[in-house]
């Protein structure tokens, strides 16, 4: 009967590395060949079509029709030379993942013939069945098409065979319907308001990009055991299965010798990304077994996205060559760490300025200061809409279930920065005053020290922490797309900024020096936004309580945080930077909640397919095991001496009983109450619904069919267990 599950195992656990197609030129050589980057536009496109194409991406400047026909040709040439056959325009729509949809180069020659083509047309925009994408009821209101169109600042590429465009996806009405047009427009949301600032401090900036530098954690499976588990395959997790004897206790997996066969995987991947022009650099061990970490080189937020989301399907491409199967879900292992992923954001001037470094002048830390107090000022005001930002079905697992980071958002800083503030707070009108001078020493802010930048602690229990020359979101899921997370902190910070830089002005031209305007602004916003700052331990009961009385967003329940998209404050903001409209925030959050809601329908309906069908069977046949023993050894001994020897078969098979009926009333009331909820017509109150009574039947339905897994007999239990699918040879 288990004979399935014991084939299953031992094919995992005989499995070799797979031998990796080492290019033999150095990574130099092969980085970025399959990217139509600025080398091949230069060979492949007529000189003045090439200075055309530079000037828009640099200037941000649209396309002719004749210029796009132009890049077109000398694109689709690459392509075929690099083995391309077929084009696809690349977006985010509002599900995780990328969308694609492949045409061959092929047309009619008028000769009965086909010949290959690609035009301008072709190129900068498309319509895709936009039906079949999620929009929240943008579509049928305005009883419009989608389109996508070219974003001609993130390069196309090859993958599979195929070039791919990477586009944004919009309605005709304007309306977007992916993730990338309102993460471009955050962009220029964010350039904008901190190039102003960062004018008070040196009037020669001329723009400001935001840097992304992720760290995507996931899980790896070998593909027998996944294809045995149901569960992992349908929904992305285990919806049951007890606890390893050992997992994370010992804490020998963190930075431990990688698996052979992880080796090559990770190997494979990394020679992939870098053709693809994806600068990974870093990968080691997690804290869970099997459990590992990737992270690239950062860049500009845009780019460092696209390649982020390009990596995740090329990681399930390159796992399946290896008999892995990749595990990109937030929790898949209960009782085990789950997967996040870092979002490491930075703001640099075109001067080569990092904002949020500290200077070696007194004048060059005012600005880091301003940077970083604003950013806090930004997160505090905006701390329930940021979390709404990273929140999903399934990070949802992951916040606030005693692991990184807790389900409320606030802001690590360090000690020495944590100093720098305070000094800062507590500074007088004459300190203020006497800022330019040299007797006050500049509030010690000519000697912040670069130490910082190593010495930040690593507060590992902190959801947004300083790093020294960056802040590092680490509550974004590692399955989910980093721009919603992205769009809203950009936004947030634009929208401070813009704020700071108008009251900044009205100053100066009442008179006042720029110092200690901005000195005494800054004063103000510490103190407006000290709630924000928490350098404790994040995963304590004492947090959530002085949280709680911080005033600090403290809800727990995934469809409602999503209504902080819908709060007046993050409406006006959003609207004031121009990144979301409030019909474009109305859609995504049906979307949302209706995203919610399927998922955990999924995952309810697999769980009692899996209890009614998987588990109770093999435990009724266990238990009739075990009666049939009783049986024969009352009809063998006297019976005083039977019920002595059959005594723990007895308490087994009670036990037995009691779970399966427990499970069998569960799974029906879990049926019932998704019925219940599916006859609610609003996605928001249904999503609710799905939280608040099908959710917490799935828990305890877990929970007893764990009990019998240590019960039923080994052999019997037909899923792998935890210690199988969590430990690779
Ligand atoms: P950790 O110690 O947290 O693993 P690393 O130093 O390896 O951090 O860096 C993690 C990520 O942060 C990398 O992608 C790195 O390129 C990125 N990073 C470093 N400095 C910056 C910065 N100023 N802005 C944005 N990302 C950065
Ligand atoms: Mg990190």
């Amino acid at each position: 009967m288990s004979s399935l599950r014991f084939k299953v195992v031992e094919e995992a656990f005989d499995r070799k590395a797979v031998a990796v197609n080492i290019p033999k030129e150095r990574p130099e050589d092969y980085y970025g060949c399959r990217v139509f980057n600025r080398g091949a536009m230069y060979k492949y496109l007529p000189s003045d079509t090439f200075a055309a194409l530079a000037n828009a991406i640099d200037n941000k400047q649209p396309l002719s029709r004749e210029l796009a026909d132009s890049i077109a040709a000398g694109m689709k040439r690459w392509a075929i030379d690099n083995g391309a056959r077929h084009y696809s325009h690349w977006f985010h729509p509002l599900t995780d993942g990328t969308a694609e949809k492949h045409d061959a180069f092929i047309e009619h020659d008028g000769k009965g013939g086909v010949v290959e083509e690609f035009t301008g047309k072709l190129l900068v925009q498309q319509e895709p069945d936009a039906s079949s994408f999620p929009n929240g009821g943008i579509r049928n209101t305005f009883e419009a098409r989608g389109y996508s169109a070219w974003d001609i600042s993130s390069p196309a590429f090859i993958l599979d065979e195929t070039l791919c465009i990477p586009t944004i996806f919009i309605s005709y009405t304007g309306e977007s319907l992916d993730y990338k047009t309102p993460l471009l427009r955050s962009l220029n949301a964010i350039d904008k308001a901190a190039t102003s600032v960062a004018r008070f401090f040196d009037p020669e900036v001329q723009h400001v990009t935001c840097n992304l530098g992720w760290e995507q954690e996931y899980f790896l499976v070998d593909e027998a055991l996944y294809s045995a588990r149901p569960d992992l395959a349908l929904t992305g997790r285990t919806l049951m299965g007890h606890e390893s004897a050992k997992n994370q206790q010992l804490e020998d997996h963190y930075f431990g010798a990688i698996p052979s066969r992880v080796e090559a995987f990770m190997l494979d991947l990394e020679i992939e990304c870098h053709k693809l022009g994806i600068p990974a650099k870093t990968r080691h061990n997690e804290v869970a077994p099997n459990q590992f970490e990737l992270a690239p080189i950062f860049e500009e937020c845009n780019l460092a996205n696209d390649h982020n989301l390009l990596l995740m399907s090329l990681m399930n491409e390159v796992a399946r060559r290896h008999n892995f199967r990749v595990l990109l879900h937030e929790k898949p292992f209960k009782g085990i760490n789950g997967s996040g992923k870092h979002n490491n954001w930075s703001l640099g001037t075109d001067k080569g300025v990092l904002l949020f470094a500290p200077g070696k002048t007194h004048i060059e830390n005012l600005q880091f200061l301003t940077f970083i107090v604003n950013t806090m000022a930004a997160v505090h005001k905006h701390n329930a809409l940021l979390k709404a930002s990273i929140m999903s079905a399934t990070n949802a697992h992951r916040l606030g279930a005693n692991e990184a980071p807790p389900a409320i958002i606030s802001i690590f800083t360090g000690t020495q920065l944590a100093r720098v503030l305070e000094k800062l707070e507590n500074s007088t009108a004459d300190d203020i005053l006497e800022f330019n001078t040299k007797s006050s020493r500049s509030m010690g802010l000519a000697q912040i020290p670069e130490l910082l930048v190593d010495n930040t602690d690593r507060n590992r229990t902190s959801p947004f922490a300083f790093t020294g020359n960056r802040f590092e979101f680490r509550a974004v899921g590692s399955s989910a797309n980093n721009a919603a997370a992205l769009l809203a902190l950009n936004a947030a910070v634009a929208d401070q900024l813009n704020e700071f830089h108008a009251r900044i002005s009205a100053r100066i031209a009442g008179g006042e020096q720029m110092e200690h305007a901005v000195l005494d602004e800054l004063k103000t916003l510490i103190i407006q936004s000290k709630a924000i700052h928490f350098d404790g331990n994040g995963y304590s009961d004492e947090w959530k309580e002085e949280a709680r009385r911080r005033g600090l967003d403290c809800e727990t329940s995934a469809p409602k945080i999503f209504d902080a998209y819908l709060s007046q404050e993050s409406i006006d903001m959003f609207a004031r930077t121009g990144v979301l409209s409030k019909i474009e925030l109305e859609a995504r959050n049906e979307v949302k909640w209706e995203m919610y809601t399927k998922k955990i329908q999924i995952e309810a309906r697999v769980l009692g397919d899996l209890a009614l069908n998987h588990i109770i069977p093999v435990a009724t046949r266990y238990q009739s095991m075990l009666v049939d023993n009783v049986v024969k050894l009352r009809s063998l001994f006297p019976e005083v001496k039977a019920n002595r020897l059959a005594a723990h078969d007895l308490t087994t098979i009670e036990s037995i009983a009691e779970h399966m009926a427990v499970i069998k009333g569960e799974t029906d009331a879990m049926v019932e109450a998704r019925k219940v909820a599916n006859r609610i017509h609003s996605e928001r109150e249904r999503a609710i619904a799905y939280h608040d009574t099908v959710l917490p039947r799935m828990d305890s339905i877990r929970y007893h069919i764990d009990k019998l897994e240590l019960m039923v007999d080994n052999e019997m239990w037909p899923l792998p267990k935890y210690r199988e699918l969590l430990f690779i040879r």
